[in-house]
């Protein structure tokens, strides 16, 4: 077997070289974080190892305790960080370290503006790894050898984090990977033992492995040199294993960034043991800030399994459902094996204990936090709103619960901001009314300026103003509020009777009579066009709305499956008329023929558009209406 010892120069992935400089740029008042990164980096190798281990013994080589080593050289004026974990072969070092395999990259990157202060601030969203090395160090060397492979198969890589890197094979005894930071003049403050000893407390004070470090112990005789000893310098002890309330707030917030990956504080934390029927612990983070790629279907880094405190995967689907995929933390569990698989995981009766019990968990905190802290939960409204709003029709159980989380712009506060819930709505309903009415539209403007909305506002009645993507889904799954059903104002006739005065019933009732022969003519014009021509009890201002079935689609919904490249059967909206708008009472009376097909088109075409939907004849509409402007202005 030949070894590949050749050396080559590679150049980083283009977004490796704009990261770099912004990661520079963006951590110079906090450089001390390369540590945590590197050590954080070496836990998840120990954890790969072990995992691995599981079902291949052999790869420990007679070195089973897994640890990481920090050390530094004052006159070479090096940091290194070594640890005995799963190491990398020469192809896992080019994917890892000189590209970013992460899915949604690039979207990231297109985000970035130039500036470099701006960009700073997203670099959080992100996360900087092992990149970060370059803050302080302008040499990185990366000594590795995977776990199982002879001694001569190490990889030496080494960058000064300028567009290009080279590549060794060496020979490594020890399994695992070494990194050497050739630190820059101006940081070698960091080269003493007081200072790494405090950075690694501060920020891995949670490993789960031993961090360990020489450190230099005099003896009780004063001439004899002192002595170099290893000393553990972490607590070493899983930190969702120790009682709560030994736990400090800013051990949890540093665990949060090691287990997320992300560079900011976490918004809130939930952390429980469960005992009885099953055992299990869970700690789960809700985020500050919505991940890059929160959208992205590949997105990986949800909640992590462990089995008595052996790491297992990183799994998002199973532990949590797809609309908490925000969330991050740990599961430990006793009661599954630990050479448990993916297919495993999947029928498991255990874990769909331990999700519905997290589920829950999440759920609870969310609660508490709109309950306690209105502030913090605008800001996860903002940030996940949009994710949550998928809980209803993913999680059929849970729905109750969730429709309490959800919040909406409304006639009432007549601001974009998403910020009333359906018990506020519950508590402003008038007299008589029994349903929580809404609308869907395009846009917020659309929604809010609606000719469907007229009577409601006339009368005082609220109406929650929809206008994410998901809200037609949402309310397809939600069909009722303790016991108060959601009603589309666009949808089916409208039933307002409970509110109406006995005037106005009996008004209505007259227009129907008086309007009877217009209804049939306009009706006989438009044809195909509409199911049925009749008048509105919606309308107060504009002439003429439409109406779809009550179980038909909305026109909104519509157009989106549309453009999404559905097929969807063309529904016939009703067309309804204002019997009090003069347009339409000068119509009745109008004896030209041609006039009045041009006027009764323009009156369809204008309910369409101020629906926000297309003509599907422009050009025609466009030459009625200057025909119409013509006998104004002539
Ligand atoms: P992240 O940890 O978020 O994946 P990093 O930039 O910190 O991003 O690391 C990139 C990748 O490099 C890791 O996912 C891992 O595959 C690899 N890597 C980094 N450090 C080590 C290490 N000490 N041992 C093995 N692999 C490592
Ligand atoms: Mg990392």
């Amino acid at each position: 077997m030949t070894v590949e010892a050749h050396k080559e120069t590679l150049g980083f992935q283009a977004e490796v070289q704009q990261l770099l400089r912004l990661v520079a740029h963006s951590l110079y008042s906090h450089k001390e974080v390369f540590l945590r990164e590197l050590i954080s980096n070496s836990s998840d190798a120990c954890d790969k190892l072990r995992f691995e281990a599981l079902t291949d013994n052999a790869l420990y080589e007679s070195d089973p305790d897994l640890q990481i080593r920090v050390s530094f050289d004052k006159d070479a004026r090096t940091i290194t960080v070594a640890d005995n974990g799963i190491g990398m072969d020469r192809q896992e070092v080019i994917d890892n370290i000189g590209t970013i395999a992460r899915s949604g990259t690039r979207q990231f990157m297109q985000k970035l503006s130039g500036d470099q202060t701006k960009d700073a601030n997203l670099i959080g969203q992100f996360g900087v790894g092992f990149y970060s090395s370059f803050v302080v160090a302008d040499k990185v060397v990366l000594l590795t050898r995977r776990a199982g492979m002879g001694p001569e198969h190490g990889v030496r890589w080494e960058s000064n984090g300028e567009g290009e890197y080279t590549l060794e094979t060496v020979d490594k005894p020890a399994r695992g990977t070494e990194v050497i930071l050739h630190l820059r003049e101006d940081d070698a403050d960091l080269l003493n033992e007081w200072q790494l000893r405090t950075i690694i407390t501060k920020y891995s004070d949670h490993i789960t492995l031993p961090v360990m470090m020489p450190v230099q112990k005099f003896s009780e005789d004063k001439d004899a040199p002192p002595k170099i000893e290893e000393e553990r310098i972490n607590q070493a002890a899983a930190l969702w294993a120790r009682p709560k309330q030994e736990i400090k707030e800013e051990e949890y917030k540093e665990f949060y960034k090691h287990v997320s990956h992300d560079f900011e504080e976490p918004l809130a934390w939930t952390h429980n043991r469960v005992e009885g029927k099953l055992e299990y612990t869970s700690l789960l983070f809700i985020p500050a800030r919505a991940p890059f790629d929160l959208w992205d279907r590949e997105q990986s880094h949800g909640v992590k399994l462990y089995v008595q405190r052996v790491f297992i995967m990183d799994d998002a689907e199973h532990l949590m459902p797809r609309y908490l995929r925000f969330v991050r933390g740990v599961i430990d569990s006793n009661d599954l094996p630990l050479n448990i698989s993916r297919e495993i995981l999947q029928g498991s009766k255990v874990v769909d204990g331990i999700r519905a019990g997290s589920v829950k968990k999440v759920l609870s905190l969310l609660e508490d936090l709109a309950g306690n802290d209105a502030g913090k939960y605008a800001k996860f409204w903002k940030e996940f709103g949009r994710a949550l709003k998928e809980g209803p029709a993913e999680d059929y159980g849970n729905r109750d619960q969730i429709a309490k989380l959800l919040r909406f712009a409304s006639t009432h506060t007549d601001s974009a901001e998403q910020t009333v819930s359906l018990s506020d709505y519950l508590g402003r309903m008038k007299e008589g009314q029994d349903k929580i009415y809404y609308i869907v539209a395009d846009s917020f403007a659309a929604a809010k300026n609606s000719p469907h909305l007229e009577i409601f506002r006339k009368k005082g009645l609220e109406v929650l103003l929809l206008t994410d993507r998901v809200d037609e889904w949402l309310m397809s799954h939600l069909n009722e509020f303790e016991s108060k059903s959601l009603q589309s104002v666009a949808k089916g006739a409208l039933d307002l009777d409970q509110i109406a005065s006995e005037e106005e019933k009996q008004e209505q009732k007259q227009a129907e009579d008086q309007f009877k022969e217009l209804l049939a003519r306009v009706k006989t014009v438009l044809g195909d066009k509409v199911n049925e021509v009749r008048i509105s009890s919606r309308l107060t201002d504009s002439p003429a709305c439409l109406v779809v079935d009550e179980h038909a689609l909305s026109a909104h919904l519509e157009r989106l499956l549309r453009d999404a490249g559905q097929s969807v059967p063309m529904s016939k909206p009703y067309l309804e008329l204002n019997p009090h708008h003069p347009l339409i009472t000068r119509l009745k009376d109008e004896p030209d023929t041609g006039r009045f097909g041009d006027w009764t088109h323009l009156l369809f075409e204008q309910a369409v558009l101020a629906e926000g939907g297309q003509l599907e004849d422009p050009a025609s509409f466009v030459k009625r209406l200057n025909g119409l402007l013509l006998t104004i202005s002539g």
